[in-house]
């Protein structure tokens, strides 16, 4: 079964991000650090931090995600759980799998010009978001494709950093 998140309150755009290639991932702006270690463990997710403390003082499952940049945040998160192999993705706002739908749906519901450039939609059932592999999109999907490329090479330099420590103890 696919890992599952939830993130502190420092760590918004990362979840976003996360549901968006497909991972299932909750998100609270406000929540104490009892409550999200309770659901954290009732959930049986991970529980992504940017607060040592909080890693050190709950016994619960974890990830410390070090860097304050979103992109490096990614990294260090897909290199550990790569997204679900066929995951759909997520409603970046909802966590909810988006459904395709057809073109003729979202007519009204999108500006005339994506209507006519675009063929792929996909919808959030909940909140009813659209989503297309317009320049937004892309981008994204871009910067996706350089991460998974950038995971290789971390995981060859966080082999050659234990290597290191090894030596230098
Ligand atoms: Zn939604």
């Amino acid at each position: 079964m696919a890992a599952a998140f939830i993130a502190d309150v420092m760590l918004g755009r990362l979840a976003k991000w996360m549901r968006f290639v497909g991972h299932d991932v909750l998100y609270f702006r406000e929540i104490d650090d009892r409550e999200l270690v309770r659901m954290a463990r009732a959930e049986g997710r991970v529980l992504l931090t940017r607060d040592r403390r909080l890693t050190e003082d709950f016994k619960v499952r974890c990830l410390l995600v070090g860097s304050e940049r979103l992109d490096e945040q990614l990294e260090e998160v897909l290199s550990e759980f790569p997204p679900p192999e066929g995951a759909s993705r997520r409603c970046m706002r909802c966590n909810v799998p988006l459904e395709t739908v057809d073109k003729q749906v979202v007519k009204d519901a999108v500006p005339e010009y994506v209507y006519i450039h675009h063929s792929l939609f996909q919808r959030c059932p909940k909140c009813g978001g659209i989503y297309w592999e317009g320049s937004h999109m892309k981008n994204i999907l871009e910067r996706i494709a350089m991460i998974d490329r950038s995971i290789a090479q971390l995981k060859r330099r966080n082999r050659s950093f234990k290597e290191g420590d090894k030596r230098t103890s």
